[in-house]
């Protein structure tokens, strides 16, 4: 390769794309390279008979990302706003009102009329909550100063992993939480024909900035001299020269890419990771047996289900009519992908009576990695932008989130990355 680039990015993902727009829109010249044959990471869509399908349960927050992309001017036209919200819970194998709505507080058998007004009033709180004044305590311990009913407790956990994907509440540091969770009450969007168009976007919009876009080049090293980078090497054996380098991969592989890592942070935030797993089913329904329960918390169980076709607009599927129910469950250590299978059916069985008549396509993703690590109480510092002990060396991804989850951590840490670089 004789071409030269101000900036390597290793990893097309959200992460990778963000940050290589905004160093394009910077006026620096920008490579990504990608090892997989398409760009997108974890947020491709993938089309099964017809249908449109995400890498699992998808949903974008009103957060960081939101906002990020917004300031990046993608096409407006791909998100899709939630309007209505009307949501269910599985508890002792029966359906019931989920309190999330006031209309739904009101009506729920789930908590007594005393718990009713502190669910409602605490839920008032949370939005209004300073979080950046909250100390740095686990999430259980807020809980247990602040609310004393069992129930509410419950289902403000039950909440919670709804919108972080994450139950680990003794780990849980409780302000950043509180954060996301002011996010997901104040908007919900998804992707129309799926988070692959989120990808399209990046990716239109950062060639049209002159990004280069490489796929199937696995990197496998990043040549550093004298604490400075000065090229990275590709499994081809191609050396690409280069003084500034940006690694949106995996906490471990970017420790694995760059020679005697173990001498700077890189390895410490490689030890301190806790990554989050869930096994998620989506299936295509002709129809839906039960039209009324399209968003489902599992309260005694740790799944979430969402008939994604709900959302007007979508156009996931080729066949207007056929909804895609997309399941999760959040994964503890162990996990048997076909026990959890299973649950995700009998909990569908559930909720929409007799599915399988109607099923026109089945993804199952046993155990996929939401997210490379999150702000827990164990961290030892935030990772990245820059690797200090190497000049020209950055991080960006999920797992490098300074307190945003999911992929604010993302693409928040991709903008921080740009940013540095472009300070130089
Ligand atoms: C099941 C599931 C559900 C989710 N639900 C939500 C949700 O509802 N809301 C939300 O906000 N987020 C959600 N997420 C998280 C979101 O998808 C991720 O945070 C985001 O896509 C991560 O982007 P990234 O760029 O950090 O990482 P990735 O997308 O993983 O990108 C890293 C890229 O690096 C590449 N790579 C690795 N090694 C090399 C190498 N040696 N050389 C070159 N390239 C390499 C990989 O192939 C990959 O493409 C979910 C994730 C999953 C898995």
């Amino acid at each position: 390769m004789s071409e030269h680039y101000d900036v390597a990015i290793v990893g097309g993902g959200i992460a990778g794309l963000t940050a290589a727009l905004y160093l394009a829109k910077g006026g620096k010249k920008v490579v990504v390279l990608e090892l997989q044959d398409q760009i997108g990471g974890r947020a491709i869509t993938n089309k099964k008979n017809g249908i449109s399908l995400n890498l699992g349960f998808h949903a974008l927050y009103a957060g960081v990302a939101y906002q990020i992309f917004n300031e990046l001017q993608l096409n407006q036209d791909i998100f899709r706003k939630v309007n209505e919200f009307r949501p269910y819970g599985i508890w002792k194998e029966k359906l019931h009102y989920f309190p999330a709505t006031a209309d739904f507080l009101m009506r729920t058998k789930l908590l007594s009329t005393a718990e009713k007004v502190k669910f409602g009033a605490l839920l008032m709180k949370i939005l209004k909550l300073d979080t950046a004044s909250i100390p740095k305590v686990s999430l259980r311990s807020w809980m247990e100063d602040n609310i004393h009913s069992p129930m509410v407790r419950h289902l403000l956990y039950v909440l919670i992993r709804g919108g972080t994907y994450i139950q680990a509440p003794d780990l849980h540091v409780a302000g950043p939480l509180f954060r996301q969770m002011q996010h997901s009450i104040t908007g919900v969007y998804y992707l129309k024909q799926g988070w692959g168009s989120l990808v399209h976007e990046l990716c239109q919009e950062a060639r049209r900035y002159g990004v280069k876009l490489l796929t199937n080049r696995k990197v496998t090293s990043i040549d550093h001299r004298d604490g400075q980078v000065n090229s990275i090497i590709c499994s081809n054996e191609e050396r690409i020269p280069v003084s500034q380098v940006l690694l949106t991969t995996s906490p471990k592989v970017a420790s694995k890419l760059v020679p005697f890592s173990e001498k700077t942070a890189l390895k410490t935030w490689e030890d301190q990771a806790i990554p989050i797993k869930a096994a998620c089913l989506d299936v295509g329904l002709r129809q839906l047996p039960s039209p009324k329960h399209q968003f489902v918390y599992g309260v005694d169980q740790p799944i979430m289900l969402n008939n994604v076709s709900r959302i007007g607009g979508l156009e996931l599927s080729e066949q207007s009519d056929v909804q895609v129910f997309q399941m999760i469950k959040f994964l503890n250590q162990d996990s048997d992908p076909q026990h959890d299978r299973q649950q995700l059916e009998n909990a569908l069985e559930l909720v929409q009576p007799g599915w399988k008549n109607e099923a026109v396509t089945e993804q199952f993703l046993p155990r996929m990695t939401v997210v490379h690590d999150f702000m827990h109480m164990n961290r030892k510092e935030n990772p990245g932008p820059a690797v200090p002990e190497i000049k020209g060396l950055y991080v960006a991804g999920d797992w490098a989130s300074h307190g945003e989850y999911l992929v604010d951590g993302a693409a928040a840490s991709a903008k921080r990355a740009a940013m540095c670089i472009l300070a130089q």
